[in-house]
């Protein structure tokens, strides 16, 4: 494919380029260069993708698990010989550090892993005698059509949260990956397919609104799986129960990370302050993947007169922080995604301006010219009552907070109306546990800047960050992608 022509869709038997009427410029966010144009599918191709994996459900769902185990087992050894290939994409369309284009890579790969056990994760119960000459059972069954819809920020391990469990547990699946990074998504269908995957069990769709809500309102589909915004995962709740889908719709985040006065006695202020876990942790949660993550930490909160060394130590490891071309040089963080993004941000960071925070580190300044690139950013003085408290960002900025105890923390923690994650930097195992036991958040870290649960976990926002029951991955995912059926049998 040359650099700017329109990206493919994947329909049963093999890929095709659809008439449509509009495109969305795929970037390299690190130069701007258009690398790419993503088509604008709509109701048309969505039926024949339905159409395609409804043709394939009555012989993928009887294929015996482990038989579609072996598939996956081939899947995994081709994702891993073509890792570098696909972290190298990553890289390229979304703009992450090859570490981190890495890392999206291998947590994906992670979930076909998990997957590869679908047998034994499968299986059902039975107990004999359940009333006198009955016995009684219950299984999993496959729902039929499955869609999935992801965000730009992960392009390989969101999509793998999906459609490898999915199909894994006898279903068909249509993936419609994120407009502005299709590229990695289309790499990893078109392994799927050389491990051998029938044609028509995994489909791929591009675009944007009118796509989503074509799947949404499908009748054909009979469970939807969501990342993305808040506001658009709403959306996408209520479409699918206007249709009687079953759906999981993970939403945006605001993430705290709070660091106790013991953590920074032991060394967040010392001489070996670039060394610290601590230190470490909230750089890497706040700035690794240029923020954009729903896991990153967006709020620093110090408490009492520790918060100015905080700080002032903080400042200073920002300021060892390189930006730059993630393909071309070896830097610590790349490019926000589009000239959008870095327009919202530069305007949410003058606005904390005009609002008097204290801009400590301007991310507005000194960064490459040509890309969409914001540094990292330190706004100090947020208080429950501001936007920023309650603003998802989704880049690299950091608002520090100043409670006065660990008990006002966890109070300003629980009025954030996201429920994702939160971080307690300690070695006071009293402190973490009241963290733990009184956060409102699914997902708690304990000196761990990023408590994302891997494969084997489900992935459990709460609140605003999350509608819908059964959470993606892990054991959650498996109950999503069957419904249970039980029977009765008396025998004369
Ligand atoms: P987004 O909501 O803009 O887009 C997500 C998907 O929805 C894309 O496929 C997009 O095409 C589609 N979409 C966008 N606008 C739509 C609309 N109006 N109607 C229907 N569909 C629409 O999100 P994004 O900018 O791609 O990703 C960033 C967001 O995703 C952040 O809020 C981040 O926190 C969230 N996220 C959440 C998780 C999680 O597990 N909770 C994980 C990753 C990202």
């Amino acid at each position: 494919m040359s650099q700017a022509d329109a990206v493919p869709v994947l329909v049963g038997e093999g890929w095709l380029t659809p008439e449509v009427e509009g495109y969305t410029p795929v970037h390299r966010p690190a130069t701007g260069e258009v690398i790419g144009r993503t088509p604008h599918c709509g109701g048309a191709e969505v039926d024949l993708a339905v159409e395609a994996a409804s043709r394939a459900f009555p012989a993928w769902s009887s294929t015996p698990a482990p038989e579609r185990a072996r598939v996956l087992f081939r899947y995994r050894e081709l994702l891993e010989a073509q890792a570098e290939v696909l972290a190298e994409i990553v890289c390229r369309e979304n703009g992450k550090t090859r570490e981190e284009a890495r890392g999206d890579v291998r947590r994906g790969l992670e979930v076909v892993e998990l997957a590869c056990g679908i047998g034994q994760l499968a299986k059902g119960e039975v107990l004999p005698e359940l009333a006198a000459g009955i016995d009684g059972s219950a299984t999993r069954e496959p729902v039929g059509v499955c869609a999935g819809i992801t965000p730009f920020n992960f392009p390989a391990m969101v999509p793998m949260w999906m459609y490898p469990l999915a199909i894994a547990c006898g279903n068909c699946f249509i993936l419609k990956p994120s407009e502005k990074v299709p590229l990695t998504a289309n790499r990893l269908a078109e392994l799927f397919l050389e491990a051998g995957l029938p044609p028509g069990v995994l489909n791929v769709v591009h675009g944007g609104r009118e796509v989503v809500e074509a799947l949404c309102l499908h009748p054909g589909i009979a469970a939807l799986s969501f990342v993305g915004s808040s506001p658009v995962a709403r959306r996408v709740y209520e479409w699918a129960g206007q249709t009687g889908k079953r759906c999981q719709a993970a939403g945006g985040a605001k993430n705290v990370l709070l660091v106790m006065p013991d953590a920074v006695e032991a060394g967040l202020l010392g001489e070996a302050a670039a060394a610290d876990p601590a230190l470490n942790g909230v750089l890497h949660s706040a700035f690794g993947c240029a923020g954009q993550r729903c896991m990153a930490g967006s709020l620093l909160m110090g408490l009492g007169d520790a918060c100015d060394g905080l700080r002032d130590q903080m400042a200073s490891a920002m300021d060892t922080l390189t930006v730059g071309d993630t393909l071309t040089e070896d830097v610590d963080m790349g490019p926000v995604i589009d000239g959008a993004a870095r327009q919202r941000l530069a305007g949410r960071i003058a606005g904390a301006a005009d609002a008097d925070l204290a801009v400590v580190r301007d991310g507005r300044e000194g960064v490459p010219e040509g890309g969409f690139f914001v540094g990292p950013t330190l706004l100090d003085g947020v208080e429950p009552g501001h936007g920023l408290f309650t603003e998802e960002l989704f880049g690299p900025v950091l608002g520090l907070m100043r409670p006065r105890s660990l008990e006002e923390a966890i109070d300003w923690i629980n009025r954030i109306p996201y429920g994702n994650a939160a971080t307690i930097f300690t070695g006071d195992g009293g402190a973490a546990r009241a963290f733990t036991r009184g956060v409102e958040c699914g997902m708690i870290g304990v000196n761990v800047g990023v408590p994302a649960p891997m494969a084997l976990f489900s992935f459990s926002g709460w609140d605003q960050s999350f509608f819908g029951d059964l959470h993606v991955q892990g054991t959650e995912g498996v109950l999503f992608y069957t419904r249970q059926k039980t029977v009765l049998s008396r025998w004369p």
